[in-house]
């Protein structure tokens, strides 16, 4: 009586390789990892640029700062002399108010340059930090990605080098006669042995007549299907 469940299992061990294979190879997770990466990449230089933005509106803030302060400065010895008796001559006095004015409506405009450039400061803060934010947390999501990426893998391959050993103690069982038979068939067919479920050929979907079913049912031969040619197999 041929052990057609044998060759079956051994089938389906050499297709579960064949997908194990292709699935390792295709790499699981890696297309969605890469493009992860490319967004990380892009937002670190983005953050980047708009920090190395951020910064020299901070130098020029503070030049500004400076700038105010000395006109501040000048201001002050301004007053000193008008309202401190220094100078008493109705044209050095009016000369120096004429001065005074000017130097206040120049330290008002620096004041509102300056007000405006804080403004701009603390906008583009808000936007580095967000930023940072949304940085850390793709970052995190990668490594979590990474991580389940490395033991998917690490599953394909541990569940591939199972394969051979079990494979051999199957082939150990069979007898050659019959593997022969097998070998010969996989010269035509990837896939020599077909099932049989609700009495159709699983492999090309045409019906097994009910002599065969009968015989295949017996089991004391191989029974080929009579459309397709594979060897029916029919599980118990
Ligand atoms: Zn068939």
């Amino acid at each position: 009586m041929p052990d057609v469940k044998l060759l079956w299992d051994i089938q389906m061990l050499d297709e579960q390789r064949k997908e194990l294979e292709s699935k390792l190879k295709e790499g699981e997770l890696l297309e969605e990892l890469k493009s992860l990466k490319n967004l990380i990449e892009a937002g670190k230089l983005q953050f980047k640029n708009l920090k190395e933005e951020y910064l020299k509106l901070k130098k020029e803030l503070h030049l500004k700062e400076h700038d105010s302060e000395s006109i501040g400065e000048q201001i002050k010895v301004i007053e000193q002399k008008l309202y401190g008796g220094v100078i008493t001559s109705a044209k050095e006095i009016e000369k120096n108010s004429m001065k005074l004015e000017e130097l206040k409506a120049r330290l008002k405009q620096e004041d509102d340059v300056a007000l405006a450039l804080m403004e701009k400061q603390e906008s583009m803060r808000l936007q580095l930090e967000a930023l940072g934010a949304e940085l850390a947390e793709k970052t995190e999501s990668f490594r979590r990605l990474h991580g389940s990426y490395l033991a998917i893998q690490q599953n394909y391959r541990s569940s591939l080098a199972q394969i051979p050993l079990m494979r051999q103690k199957l082939l150990d069982m069979v007898e050659t006669g019959l593997w022969q038979k097998y070998l010969e068939m996989k010269k035509k067919f990837s896939d020599p042995l077909a099932k049989v479920e609700k009495g159709t050929c699983q492999k090309c979907r045409v019906g097994v007549s009910f002599h065969d079913l009968r015989y295949l049912k017996e089991g004391k031969d191989l029974v080929h299907c009579s459309h397709c040619g594979r060897i029916l197999y029919w599980e118990k």
